[in-house]
Formats: C-alpha cells, sequence, structure tokens
C-alpha cells in the first residue's frame, strides 16, 4: 500500500486524492488548517510546515512527498527530502517561487520573457520604469499568485503609490518591475516528465482572467502548429533545465504571434482541470503517475472542452449537469469573496456543439460574461 502525502490541503490535493483512488493509493495532506477541503477526502496532519514535529508525524506515514501549492517554504521540502523522495524537487520549487529567478533562467533558456528589473530600492525602480517605459507593473518577487502583490504602474507618476504599496517588501519578499506585454492572448502549457525523463504535454490551452484570477480555460487552444511546437519546445526545455519530475504549467502571453513566458507554476495547474474529462489521462492522474516513477499516460484531448472556474460562491448546478457534456466540481468549500469554490468542465465532440453549451450554461446562470469571449473565440 503506497501512501501519498500532499504538503497544502488545498482543491488541487482534493482532486489528486480523487485521481490516485483508482490506483489504490492512499494518501496524507498537511495543511495549517483542520478544515483544508483535501481533509474530506484524506487523512491530514494539521500543522505550521515550519514545525518540525508535524513535518516529522507527516513524513513518518508516507512513502513519497508532493505539493498543491508553490510556496511551501524551501527549507521544509529540504527538510523532508532527508527523509522521504520529494517530488518536484526542491531546486525546482524554489526556482519557481521566485519571479526574478525563474525569468532569468526563461532568458538563459533562449525562452522570449516580457522586459523585467530587479528592484530592491525605491531609486532602482525609478530607474527600471525609465528604462521600461510605462505601462509596466510591479510584483512581490515571492508569495504572489492570482494577481495579488502586484502594482500596475500607468504613468511614472504612479511610483509613488506603487512604492506606498509595495515598497515594503523589497526586503522581504523582493520586488520585480514588468513591462506590461499589450497581449492579444494569454496561453498555458501544462505538462508532466516522469522520474525516467519521459515527457508530455497537453495541448495549449488559452486561459481568460478577470482581475487577475483565472475565469475561463479553453482546450485545444486555436492556434496553428508552429505555435503549440514552440510552446512545448519551451515547456520541455524547462522541465529539463529543473530535472522537473510531475505535472507543470507554464503560463505564456502571446503578442502579435510571439510567445513570452509569464511564469512556472510548479505544480498542478487550475488551466488544466479540463483534462479530468477532456483528456485520456487527466494532470492529476500524470502528476501521481510521475512521482511514483509509474508509466505516464496519453494526453490526448476528447474534442473541445471549457473550464468555468466559480470564484466566491457556487452558482446553480442545474443547466450543468442538464448538458450531455457538462461536468460538476463543488471543492466542498464555504463561500467566501475571491475564493475558488469549484468549476464545471463542459466538453463537446466539435467546437460548435461546445459554443452552443456554454451559452446556454452562461444565459441559464446570468453569466453570460463569463462565456461570451471564449463563445467568440470558438466561432471565430
Ligand atoms: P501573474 O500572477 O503574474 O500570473 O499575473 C496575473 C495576471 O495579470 C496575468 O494572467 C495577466 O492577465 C496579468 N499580467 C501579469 N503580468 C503581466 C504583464 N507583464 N503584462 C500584462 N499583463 C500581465
Amino acid at each position: 500500500m503506497t501512501t501519498v502525502g500532499i504538503l497544502g490541503g488545498g482543491q488541487l490535493a482534493r482532486m489528486m486524492a480523487l485521481a490516485g483512488a483508482p490506483l489504490g493509493l492512499r494518501f496524507l495532506v498537511m495543511d495549517t488548517v483542520a478544515d483544508a477541503c483535501a481533509g474530506q477526502f484524506a487523512p491530514m496532519v494539521v500543522g505550521d510546515y515550519t514545525d518540525e514535529v508535524a513535518l516529522a508525524e507527516f513524513a513518518s506515514r508516507i512513502d513519497v512527498a508532493t505539493f498543491d501549492f508553490e510556496n511551501v517554504p524551501a527549507q521544509s521540502a529540504k527538510w523532508l527530502t532527508q527523509r522521504v523522495p520529494v517530488y518536484p524537487i526542491p531546486r525546482a520549487l524554489a526556482v519557481a517561487q521566485d519571479r526574478l529567478s525563474e525569468k532569468t533562467l526563461f532568458r538563459e533558456l533562449g525562452i522570449p520573457v516580457p522586459d523585467f528589473a530587479d528592484i530592491t530600492s525605491r531609486e532602482t525602480l525609478d530607474a527600471a520604469i525609465a528604462q521600461l517605459g510605462t505601462p509596466c507593473i510591479l510584483k512581490t518577487r515571492r508569495l504572489g499568485y492570482d494577481g495579488k502583490g502586484q502594482f500596475r504602474i500607468k504613468s511614472p507618476a504612479d511610483a509613488d503609490a506603487a512604492w506606498d504599496a509595495l515598497g515594503a517588501q523589497a526586503e522581504t519578499v523582493g520586488l520585480i518591475l514588468e513591462g506590461f506585454v499589450h497581449f492579444q492572448r494569454e496561453l498555458s502549457v501544462v505538462a508532466v516528465r516522469g522520474r525516467d525523463g519521459e515527457f508530455r504535454a497537453w495541448p495549449l490551452t488559452e486561459n481568460w482572467h478577470v482581475d487577475g484570477v483565472l475565469s475561463a480555460s479553453l482546450a485545444p487552444a486555436q492556434v496553428d502548429a508552429a505555435m503549440q511546437a514552440t510552446a512545448l519546445t519551451h515547456a520541455r526545455k524547462l522541465a529539463e533545465a529543473l530535472d522537473y519530475v510531475g505535472v507543470f504549467a507554464l503560463e505564456l502571453f502571446c503578442r502579435d504571434g510571439e510567445l513570452l513566458a509569464n511564469e512556472l507554476a510548479p505544480r498542478v495547474h487550475n488551466s488544466g482541470h479540463w483534462t479530468i474529462e477532456g483528456s485520456e489521462t487527466s494532470q492529476f492522474q500524470n502528476h501521481l503517475r510521475a512521482v511514483l516513477g509509474l508509466p505516464l499516460g496519453d494526453t490526448r484531448m476528447l474534442g473541445h472542452a471549457c473550464m468555468l472556474n466559480w470564484i466566491g460562491e457556487m452558482p446553480d448546478a442545474m443547466p450543468v449537469l442538464r448538458e450531455a457534456g457538462g461536468h460538476w466540481h463543488d471543492y466542498g468549500k464555504s463561500p467566501r469573496d475571491g475564493r475558488k469554490v469549484g468549476h464545471a468542465t463542459l466538453r463537446a465532440d466539435s467546437a460548435d456543439a461546445l459554443a452552443d453549451a456554454l451559452r446556454r450554461v452562461g444565459d441559464a446562470l446570468g453569466r453570460q460574461a463569463q462565456v461570451v469571449p471564449v463563445v467568440a473565440r470558438l466561432r471565430a
């Protein structure tokens, strides 16, 4: 009997546990709060990630460890590696936790990135704004996610406000300034690399964000074969450079036909949730296969799929459940502003049929704004 330990007990851990059940796996989840939603499906150790007593108990009850979020302290991941195998390896986690080191690695590997500068003081911010131009975005290097820890600078006059908002964090989590990319599309590659170096990727996904949070994902993204190949080459290079094991996502901006890398998420990813019903093997199952050294599953798509995120509170399930290709995911969380509480995936055999289903669901739920850009892309 193999027990997989997951650091972090959110919806990603929950979906991992659900995907691992058919493989006969057991799970143990560690989280700082007792009501983490993965705890509804797996036993838990509750404790701070830096608490060595809790970590020791966690390690003593598992065969292998992985993560459901990237901000696990790198020290804790290293501590665990002395006791159990940990995938992805802590170095990959450390690089992906820091926007400056990940962008530096992208550049070293020849993967195009938006212009960026390390910001260590108010003076370096002024110099970087002058160099990169406006608009630009000041971001924390570490611990930012879903658009948090970011300030958009529209003109040099916003420098004071940006520094007031984030300047105090220059010495704690660090800051980076990025040139604003006037992209036409946001895309992501979700890919997996096994312990033996085998690499597979799902088709490119197009993503729409609202206030920095993912709202909808469409797969396959409607891009040409050359762009698909370029994105996969970038992802593969990155996985090999980091000796990566498991699933990861590479988020990309598409500007005038060029792909620019935004960030690497070293874990299963929200833009890959559609793989549960839309692909031969889901990202969750393939992550577990990779981490356990099992053969990777086929990443082939089954038709067309669109995932809609539910933020804050769950809508009525009926309009989705009535659809032939409608799939419902309620994470079992209590409602809270800005919280990811669930998602739906609609799957269909053709782009047109998917657009029709999306329109019906959007109308029935009063969420036309969420589906309109996806329908427009499918009809283009
Ligand atoms: P991030 O947390 O870096 O993924 O940023 C969240 C969202 O903010 C992205 O998905 C984009 O929609 C937007 N964003 C982040 N960085 C940039 C950038 N350099 N230029 C334009 N938009 C950006």
